[in-house]
This record gives structure tokens, C-alpha cells and sequence, in this order.
């Protein structure tokens, strides 16, 4: 019997907010029996011709991707690129402008949260970051750590959300110029996590629309941030809206044991998987 490969399309590293080398993540995939790993930081490459050196020496194949910040329709939305060229200077510059606006960001939650009597938030997240990625994910390590909360969790429910004291508005790239970029670099534009941003049926159709409009071809249907009832709600979104379909664990690193690299669900039947696009570059 030909064993079916594993595929972990959506991972991120320490040059974004994961807590694991680029090396160090393929290295753990690879012990998981993950066959092809994307790695998708948020928003920057930087990560990726450390974890193609560690990806060479193990045999696992390594995919360019990227997980972009958008900003549509008042909300922060996450679009992956698969299979990028990780030297695409469009795409590279398009990132850049996005790392501005977190570098400008930071400064604006740092200056929310003395407000409410947190000081030095801004020295205090950048300790954490290991990249040029500041995230919000870097705040809540440091407010775990000064007590506020126990838990990154309960940092963003109580701090870092839409209404609460630290919080600034995303003012990421728009759908369209994101998927620019992309199709710049030859990448495959995917819809992440799309039953965490708990959209009405309409406005799921409505974003799927402009997506595809802007050359978007996949949508991530099985996603470590996904019950199983959403994983099958998405397998039919995919198959009505004819969306290639991934599958990827989101992947932050061993201080989150409820998602391991590699651990997903099967695809249901009918998805047509990304890795079975015709420029897809691994044989699946
Ligand atoms: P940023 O891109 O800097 O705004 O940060 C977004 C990141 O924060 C996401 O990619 C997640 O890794 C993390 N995140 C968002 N919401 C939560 C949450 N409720 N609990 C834990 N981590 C979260
Ligand atoms: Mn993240
Ligand atoms: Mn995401
Ligand atoms: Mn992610």
C-alpha cells in the first residue's frame, strides 16, 4: 500500500511568534512524521533559509509560505501563501511595510497599557521577541510575567481584544494588494483558520468572493484551530465555493500542548487538496 503523506501546511518559528528555531521545528516535524512542512510566520520570510538548511539534512520537504495579515471589513483576517518565492522582492517589500506598522503598533500598546498603570510593556514584549516580528503574543508573555494574568490566553481576553485597554486597531495590508504579493512570488493564496473569525454565512461568501476575485485558490479546511464540526462546515465551503483545500496545525511551539505538528485531521472526502494543485512542488 503507498502511504499517504503527511501534510502540516501552516507552522510558525521564532521569526515570528512561535517559540522554536526555524531548525528546531523541522527537526520536531520531521520526529513527528510530518513528510512536507510549510513554514508560515506571520507576516516575514526570515525564518525560511534557516529551516531549508535543517530541512536538506533530514529529507523532510520544506514549503515557503507566509501567513499575511489583513485587514478586511473592519477585521484582521489571515491569508497564507504556499509555495512563495521566498526571494520575491514584491513580496518582500509588501512585508516590510507590514513590520512599520507592528513596529508603530507596539509603541501605541505599549503607551495603552501605562496608561492603565502597566509600565515598560515595550522593553518588556521585545525581551521575548527573538525576530524582527514584535506580536501581540510577545505583550502577552510579558503581562504573564509581571502577574497580570495567568495565562497568554487570559492576556488577550482581558488586554489585547477588540475593547479592552490594550488594544490597536489592525491596519494590515487589504485583501487584494496582499494577494498581489502572493501571486508575485508564484505562491497559492489560502484562506487561514477561516471558522475562527466567526463570519455569518454571507459574509463568509462575500469574503470567498473577493478572494477568489483577487486570484485566491485554497481554503485551510482542516486547521488545529478547528472542532470537528467546523473542519466539516469548511470541507463544504470548500467544495461549493471549488476552493483547494489545506490542512495545517498552526503550530506555535511545545508550550501549547493542545496542537502538535503533524496531528491533523484527514481531509474529508470531496476536498481537492492544495498539494494536488497542477504547480504544487512536492510529488504528493
Ligand atoms: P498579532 O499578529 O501580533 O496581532 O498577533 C496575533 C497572534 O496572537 C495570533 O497569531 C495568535 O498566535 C495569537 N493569539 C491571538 N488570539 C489569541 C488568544 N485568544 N489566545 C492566545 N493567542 C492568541
Ligand atoms: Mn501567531
Ligand atoms: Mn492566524
Ligand atoms: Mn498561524
Amino acid at each position: 500500500m503507498v502511504r499517504m503523506f503527511c501534510h502540516d501546511l501552516h507552522s510558525h518559528s521564532t521569526a515570528s511568534d512561535g517559540t522554536l528555531e526555524p531548525a528546531l521545528l523541522v527537526a520536531r516535524a520531521q520526529a513527528a512524521g510530518v513528510d512536507v512542512l510549510a513554514l508560515t510566520d506571520h507576516d516575514t520570510l526570515d525564518g525560511y533559509a534557516a529551516a531549508e538548511r535543517a530541512a536538506v539534512a533530514t529529507g523532510l520537504q520544506l514549503v515557503a509560505g507566509v501567513e499575511i495579515s489583513v485587514s478586511w471589513c473592519n477585521q484582521t483576517i489571515h491569508v497564507l501563501g504556499l509555495n512563495v518565492d521566498p526571494r520575491c522582492a514584491v513580496l518582500l517589500q509588501g512585508l516590510d511595510g507590514l513590520l512599520a506598522f507592528r513596529d508603530w503598533r507596539a509603541g501605541e500598546i505599549a503607551r495603552k497599557l501605562a496608561a492603565t498603570g502597566i509600565d515598560g510593556a515595550l522593553e518588556g514584549a521585545a525581551r521575548y521577541r527573538q525576530g524582527r516580528i514584535l506580536s501581540r503574543t510577545h505583550f502577552a508573555h510579558y503581562l504573564v510575567e509581571k502577574g497580570r494574568s495567568p495565562s497568554v490566553r487570559e492576556v488577550f481576553r482581558h488586554f489585547l481584544v477588540k475593547g479592552k485597554p490594550g488594544y490597536v486597531r489592525g491596519e494590515w495590508a487589504d485583501l487584494e494588494t496582499a494577494l498581489g504579493w502572493i501571486n508575485a512570488a508564484g505562491g497559492i493564496a489560502v484562506i487561514a483558520h477561516p471558522a475562527r473569525y466567526r463570519l455569518t454565512r454571507s459574509k463568509l461568501a462575500r469574503l470567498i468572493g473577493e478572494f477568489r476575485e483577487a486570484g485566491g485558490l485554497g481554503i485551510e479546511v482542516v486547521s488545529g484551530s478547528h472542532s470537528r464540526d467546523e473542519t466539516l462546515h469548511m470541507a463544504a465551503v470548500s467544495r461549493e465555493h471549488r476552493l483547494l483545500a489545506s490542512a495545517g496545525s498552526d503550530y506555535h511551539g511545545p508550550h501549547n500542548p493542545w496542537v502538535e505538528l503533524g496531528r491533523l485531521r484527514e481531509l474529508p472526502p470531496g476536498c481537492r487538496p492544495v498539494w494536488r494543485a497542477p504547480d504544487w512542488p512536492v510529488a504528493a
